[in-house]
């Protein structure tokens, strides 16, 4: 099967899937009053649900699904929806992105039912401040399932790190932290979303300046491969660890885009920062709607603009990332 490809020759083999808005923690930039419940929210995908999608990208030459959220462990049928994934023979890497609450307990069932790799956010290395930005004062939790997904043999272990102004003093720490872990340190620059402008304003920082500090210091870039996701990775010989660098507001950031999104309740977007989703819900009902799905999902490319609109302030649909998954 061919890849889903768009108009501008773009081929998408990475399909980041939303499980749930809701979250326990409340990052600074991304739900700073927690989350809120809605009564009247449509209910999220279930396991059945989240199957059909994955056979459909599957079938359209998806080889790997980020499960994503809302904090995406909150789910209580997670390890089923896992499994249920697993079972689709196209996809051959299952990966999260957590903020690890749960991880330390469920770190290895998690890879025994199918899960491949992990994505932890973690901003700071120190428990005061890791408390401030996050809400929840569980930083020697996180940091036991940062231990414990490596002791549960993922390949590979990612740490996201949102790329803020306070953590240029930081940056030493955080190197000494994977000169001898074999971790991949991922800084991905503060993202404006609706909710968020004046917090945008005063923290962000351009990865550009990161970016030069790491050549000059002897890291390398790293080539890319077709389903990895939007970091440019650098390497260094006298580290065990490796620095990704994420930087949306880069002028050939989206040339590379090689992902879709599905939210919680089903809705197709192809950009992080577009408008409207396109609703797949009527059509996952049942495994007889497989071909009207893949041929809706199909025909949807034809919408997906060449890039976003972030540099003129537009940030579409996204009021904060819980929503879609960052
Ligand atoms: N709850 C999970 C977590 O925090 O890892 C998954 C969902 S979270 C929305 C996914 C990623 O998006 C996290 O690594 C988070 O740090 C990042 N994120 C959230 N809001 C962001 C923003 N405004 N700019 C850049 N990254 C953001
Ligand atoms: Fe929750 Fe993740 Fe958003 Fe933090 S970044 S509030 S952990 S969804």
């Amino acid at each position: 099967m061919l890849p889903l490809t768009d108009t501008f020759q773009r081929k998408f083999y990475y399909l980041r899937l939303s499980i749930t808005d809701v979250c326990n923690f409340r990052c600074t930039y991304c739900l700073p009053d927690g989350y809120q419940h809605n009564k009247d929210r449509e209910a999220f995908l279930s396991v059945d649900e989240i199957a059909r999608v994955a056979q459909a990208f599957g079938q359209l030459g998806t080889t790997k699904i980020r499960l994503t959220g809302g904090e995406p462990s909150m789910r209580r049928d997670f390890s089923d929806i896992i499994a249920a994934i697993h079972q689709q023979p196209e996809i051959k890497q299952i990966a999260m992105t957590t903020n690890g609450y749960r991880l330390a307990k469920e770190a290895a069932h998690w890879r025994a039912a199918g899960l491949s790799a992990v994505n932890v956010s973690l901003d700071s290395l120190d428990a005061r401040q890791f408390h401030q930005i996050t809400g929840q004062n569980k930083f020697t939790e996180v940091m036991a399932g940062i231990d414990a997904s490596l002791e549960a043999g993922f390949p590979v272990v990612k740490i996201n790190v949102v790329l803020m102004k306070h953590l240029t003093q930081q940056l030493p720490e955080f190197l000494a932290w994977i000169k001898h872990r074999p971790l991949q340190l991922r800084f991905i620059e503060l993202m404006e979303t609706g909710e968020g402008n004046d917090y945008f304003l005063q923290h962000h920082l351009s990865g550009e300046h990161l970016r030069r500090q790491l050549l000059e210091e002897g890291w390398q870039l790293v080539a890319r491969l077709p389903d990895a996701g939007p970091a440019q990775i650098f390497s260094h010989p006298d580290y065990q660890g490796q620095i990704g660098l994420i930087m949306p507001y880069d002028k050939d950031f989206c040339d590379s885009c090689n992902r879709l999104r599905v939210s919680a309740i089903g809705q197709l977007h192809l950009c992080l920062f577009g408008e409207q989703g396109i609703d797949l819900r009527d059509l996952l009902h049942s495994d007889s709607q497989q071909q009207l799905l893949q041929a809706r999902i199909q025909s949807s490319l034809t919408q997906k603009k060449q890039t976003h609109f972030l540099h003129q302030g537009m940030t579409g649909m996204a009021r904060n990332l819980s929503y879609i998954g960052g």
